[in-house]
């Protein structure tokens, strides 16, 4: 894990970001890997099944925050290559 990898490898938000300060594992400790939103109690939130589909929700949180279509595919272009959506 390098500074550059400090962002949730599920729906790609800063971590730094996260007001939850990160997901929370099965023990209780927490997940460097995800936040709080996507990863609570060791399990993913939500039922996301392909990377297509965590962008298409986070497109849509983006929109309601107003931010336009640029910058909707700036925030979600790299999801497809988080760490979640790289198994099988
Ligand atoms: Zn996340």
């Amino acid at each position: 894990m390098g500074k550059f990898d400090r962002f949730c490898q599920s729906c790609g938000m800063p971590l730094e970001k996260d007001e939850g300060k990160g997901g929370t594992n099965q023990d209780g400790t927490k997940s460097s890997l995800y936040c709080s939103l996507c990863y609570r109690d060791g399990a993913f939130t939500g039922s996301f099944t392909s990377s297509r589909e965590m962008v298409k929700f986070v497109k849509g949180k983006l929109k309601e925050m107003g931010m336009g279509p640029l910058k909707r595919w700036f925030y979600t272009s790299h999801i497809p290559r988080l760490e979640r959506w790289q198994k099988k």
